[in-house]
């Protein structure tokens, strides 16, 4: 052999060690009676057996028993000279079968075959397909399940391995221009920036971030990142889910300019607003607050309520009234009352209180309005005062004439007396004269008195005929009757402030008078309704009044007459209201009207 030859020889033996034993596949080199001669390094890593195990093993031997004939097969004809495929499974050392693919090779030396070579290659198993095929059913199920989002798989440096179709419905990008790209591409620079300055802590991260539209302009998504790692611990690829939430971030948009205006309405509101949470601490108040009653919002922020000194003692008895149905839940509107500066300035207020409640109606907290009524009510009273004064102007006439013919006869039994005349019969009628007069000016000095709103039990029967009394003047000259027509002892005592109801009763009596410019009757009549309500009616034979008008009484200043003031009804209504009651006019032009007064009143007619 000359050296050329050999040189030749040795490299082909060279590459044919090389081809076998860094051979990727399990390589089994039998000799013709099957037994093993020679096993390279794979196919010691493929079947768990150790070098020395396998010598004492064949082929054969290692194949699963139902393959056997196959690959015997390929066996005999590789014996025969012909290569031969085949797919068989394998019994490894741990008693795993192994599915493998086979190629059985005929050794060949000097023109005879001296032995088999196997080529085996492992294969999936069935039930490695099956996993593989359990995991795509995962990967579609997420994909079904976010079909609205936008699914990836990309490398842990962030480079878009797979991406889910969405990412073209959502955002006009083409699935094939985004694979390969880094994702961070398409998110905002800034949301991409905050993202990286605060990554999440864990293996699983949300944040909001806005994403570019192929389009350019940008929507905003939540995005969801997973790492996934392998059994190693290793980041193997990381899960990303992004769901187009522009819809919610533009209701939260909404809802923040909602509240933005809803806390300038509250700041700017001319009445004071308090707001509760539902322990009753104060959350918040607005300047309307701090200038009516000079305590700043960082004085009273998370004090109680009830702690803050903002009602006068004397009227903390009416809180509990209103502490109750707050704390019920039940809304409070625009009642009455009285509260307090810091100072101690009393101020005169209209109280409002709402409760807020959450979704599933449990009290959330609450909000008091408060409207300073100090001017209004001063006002008030003014008119209550000229309505009062006048109507004394319109007894005065009335009065004085009244007063004259008592006083006449007063006169001409003194003349009597002083000329030496005198009969008991005189004192007498002297002394009722005396009488008629007084009470006469002593009603005239109770409704000239200022108000003072006091309740107190006083009987209806009282009230009614010292009213009578008063007006029966006024009444005589205008050739009216007045007729109560009830039983004093029958009519209860009510709770009620005595000067304040009488004015009521002498502008309605006084209205009935002026109705009836030709004279007729006026009738006062009472009706017990309800065990604790009695019905007075005042029923009048005058002009009446047209219906279109009805609904104006009551309105300030509203008169038919040449010197009237429009005041009484008003002002009627508002003291009906104080005690309570309401009030109603019927009439019927040329017939007569007939004004119904509605007040509660005591069980019993004898407290008093
Ligand atoms: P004034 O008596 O000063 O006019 P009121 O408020 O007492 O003011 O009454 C308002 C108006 O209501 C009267 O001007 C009159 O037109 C009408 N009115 C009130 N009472 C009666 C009545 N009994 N009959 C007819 N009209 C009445
Ligand atoms: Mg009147």
């Amino acid at each position: 052999m000359n050296e050329v030859a050999r040189e030749k020889i040795t490299t082909g033996f060279s590459i044919h060690k090389s081809l076998f034993e860094y051979n990727p596949d399990a390589i089994f080199a039998t000799q013709v009676d099957g037994t093993a001669t020679q096993v390279n390094e794979s196919a010691l890593r493929m079947t768990g057996y150790s070098m020395a195990e396998l010598d004492r093993l064949t082929f054969h031997e290692l194949v699963a028993p139902e393959d056997q004939v196959r690959a015997s097969e390929a066996f005999e004809k590789a014996l025969r000279g012909e290569s031969h495929q085949v797919e068989i499974a394998m019994v490894l050392r741990n008693g795993v079968q192994q599915d493998v693919h086979v190629t059985s090779i005929p050794n060949i030396e000097g023109g005879e075959v001296v032995g088999v070579l196997y080529v085996v290659r492992a294969i999936m198993a069935r039930k490695q397909q099956e996993e593989q095929l359990r995991r795509n059913e995962a990967l579609y199920q997420l994909i079904n399940d976010h079909a609205q989002d936008v699914i990836s798989y990309s490398t842990p440096d962030g480079m878009l391995r797979w991406i889910s179709p969405a990412i073209h419905t959502l955002l006009g990008w083409e699935v094939e221009e985004m694979v390969g790209k880094y994702s961070s591409a398409i998110y905002h620079p800034e949301d991409w920036a905050a993202f990286l300055d605060h990554p999440p802590a864990g293996d699983v991260g949300i944040f909001d971030c806005r994403v570019q539209h192929k389009e350019g302009h940008y929507l905003w998504f939540e995005t969801t990142v997973k790492l996934i790692r392998n059994d190693a611990g290793e980041i193997e690829k990381v899960l990303g889910i992004g769901r187009n939430i522009t819809l919610r971030k533009q209701a939260e948009d909404n809802l923040r300019a909602t509240r933005d205006r809803l806390e300038s309405f509250i700041e700017n509101h001319v009445d004071s607003i308090i707001i509760l949470d539902p322990e009753c601490r104060i959350l918040r108040v607005n300047a309307a607050f701090e200038k009516m009653f000079g305590w700043s919002q960082a004085e009273v922020a998370k004090v109680l309520l009830f702690d803050l000194p903002l009602v006068p003692p004397e009227h903390e008895a009416e809180l509990e009234t209103i502490k109750d149905l707050m704390l019920a839940g039940e809304p409070v509107i625009g009642t009455e009352a009285v509260r307090m500066h810091r100072d101690g300035t009393p101020l005169d207020v209209l109280l409002s209180i709402s409760p807020h409640r959450d979704e599933a109606g449990h009290i959330a907290g609450y909000s008091f309005t408060i409207r300073d009524i100090t001017d209004r009510k001063r006002t008030e009273e003014l008119l209550l005062q000229s309505e009062k004064l006048n109507i004394a102007g319109q007894l005065a006439a009335g009065v004085a004439h009244e007063i004259r013919n008592p006083l006449t006869a007063l006169v001409g039994f003194v003349q009597l007396m002083q000329q030496g005349m005198s009969n008991p019969k005189y004192l007498e009628i002297m002394s009722a004269e005396l009488k008629r007069i007084e009470t006469i000016v002593s009603e005239l000095l109770v409704l000239s008195k200022p108000q003072a709103m006091t309740y107190k039990p006083k009987k209806l029967a009282d009230i009614l005929q010292h009213v009578v009394t008063l007006i029966e003047t006024q009444a005589i000259i205008h050739n009216v009757q007045v007729l109560p027509s009830f039983d004093p002892d029958e009519l209860p005592a009510l709770e009620c402030d005595e000067n304040q109801l009488k004015q009521v009763f002498i502008n309605f009596l006084q209205n009935a008078i002026d109705a009836m410019p030709h004279g007729g009757d006026i009738h006062i009549e009472v009706e017990r309704t309800a065990l604790h309500e009695v019905l007075i009616h005042i029923r009048d034979q005058g002009i009446g009044i047209p219906p279109e008008r009805i609904e104006k009484l009551g309105e300030p200043f509203y008169t038919t007459k040449e010197k009237g003031t429009g005041l009484g009804l008003m002002i009627s209504k508002r003291i009906i209201d104080h005690h309570n009651g309401s009030m109603q006019i019927d009439s019927e032009v040329d017939v007569g009207t007939t004004i119904s007064v509605r007040l509660p009143c005591f069980l019993q007619g004898g407290i008093v």
